[in-house]
């Protein structure tokens, strides 16, 4: 059977290892936008991760946060949002990506803590490495998400058995409560630790009567275009999927991969070889309707997000941009490219996203999100540009030292000096 493991509010039971005032206790880890990375005056002190720490960064830290007063409290406003929040939090309501100050509002009494990435990421690796001593097959799917394979290891039968031993030595070793699906494909078995939440295991045997009665939006990526065409057709839940099949069909190969995977007979493999890579970056702003300071925001982004790609050391194919106008609106653009990567080519790429996706050009934005990731191995140029991106992929190899060495702010691109 595979498996998915799930650590429950994973950043939370990590700030309650070092800090035992926060258990049994609502809390949460709150983010901030770090809006300052925007403004030209303020040196910010970002110290960037070193090349081979992984996968699973956020691409710019700064240090020096260690109070809820000093992280969260810009003049006399509250800033940033819940990123997680332990379950005794959740009872008074409060969610992921809920503002701090309305999270306070539904609970009084709540703890909010800054994060800490980088010590998340080290525990992340540390239990990655435990995981592949104990299971054949690993594969890291998050920093709080793993498959794993276990078949011709344990048989079907012992596989409940296996998990909850090896759920109690998680407990035991890291302090980290994790929840555990098992079933015959990946994907149901991501499904089914939804259903095992918190700290439960759950082995699917039958498809169809698991599946029948669960909301279609419960599926793992199922995306809202795929929801709102699903109900179209009047499907609910994922048992009425069978009825038709013959649709996903007509949507071709994502349509078909989507339908097998609700039905566990997509056959893919955990693969642990696989290091898959992304890297992102995202900024909450103040509502900003003028596309020119946009703009030099993105090409802001994009020299971080080009740092810590060259940092991290691989060579991504899907860039992505994301924009959250005021009023609620989203819009996103993505595009693959095979071209070799550069600072250039990462800010090229995504003011031409921008262009794409800004649907509603006469809206304030509030949030950008910039996001590149790699693809399966495989190492195809685009010709024609072949000789420049290599130039260009040097120079950002260059301007990584200068910025290790001088700092973030050391190397600039001239636009983005006309702050308004
Ligand atoms: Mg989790």
């Amino acid at each position: 059977m595979k498996i998915h493991l799930d650590l429950d509010s994973f950043f939370i039971s990590a700030e309650r290892i070092k800090n035992p005032v926060l258990r049994n206790i609502p809390a949460a880890v709150g983010g901030r936008g770090d809006p300052f990375i925007f403004d030209s005056k303020e040196q910010s002190k970002i110290s960037l991760l070193q090349k081979g720490q992984g996968a699973f960064i956020p691409s710019v830290f700064y240090d020096s946060h260690t109070s809820f007063e000093n992280y969260f409290i810009e003049g006399s406003k509250i800033r940033g949002i819940v990123i997680t929040s332990s379950y005794e939090a959740r009872r008074y309501g409060i969610k992921t990506g809920m503002s701090i100050k309305e999270a306070l509002t539904l609970c009084p009494n709540l703890r909010v803590v800054p994060p800490n990435h980088l010590y998340y990421h080290e525990l992340s690796s540390k239990l990655h490495r435990f995981l592949q001593e104990r299971i054949p097959v690993v594969e890291q799917f998050s920093i709080d998400e793993f498959f794993g394979d276990l078949s011709g290891y344990i048989k079907d039968e012992k596989v409940e058995e296996f998990l909850k031993e090896l759920q109690r030595e998680i407990m035991e070793r890291f302090a980290l409560p994790i929840s555990i699906g098992a079933a015959r494909s990946k994907w149901t078995a991501k499904l089914a630790t939804s259903f095992a939440k918190p700290q439960g295991v759950k082995v699917v045997r039958e498809i169809e009567s698991f599946i029948r009665d669960i909301p279609i939006e419960k599926f793992p990526g199922i995306g809202r275009g795929y929801l709102r065409r699903l109900r179209n057709y009047g499907i609910r839940t994922l048992g009425q999927t069978k009825e038709i099949q013959a649709i996903f069909d007509s949507w071709k190969l994502p349509g078909q991969t989507l339908y097998r995977r609700i039905w566990g007979v997509d056959g893919e493999p955990v693969e642990s070889g696989m290091v898959r890579k992304s890297i992102g970056i995202s900024r909450t702003i103040d509502p900003i309707s003028d596309r020119e300071e946009i703009r030099r925001r993105i090409i802001i982004l994009a020299r971080h997000l080009a740092t810590s790609v060259a940092k991290v050391g691989f060579e991504p194919r899907y860039y992505g941009l994301s924009i959250r106008y005021e009023q609620g609106n989203r819009s996103k653009a993505h595009r693959l490219s095979h071209a070799r990567c550069s600072e250039m080519l990462i800010k090229d790429v995504m003011l031409e996203l921008f262009e794409e996706c800004d649907r509603f050009p006469t809206q304030s934005i509030v949030r950008l999100s910039l996001r590149c990731a790699n693809e399966r191995k495989r190492k195809i140029y685009d010709l024609l540009d072949h000789q420049r991106n290599e130039r260009m992929a040097k120079l950002t190899d260059s301007a990584l030292k200068i910025r290790s060495k001088y700092g973030m702010d050391s190397l600039k691109w001239g636009i983005e000096l006309y702050s308004k």
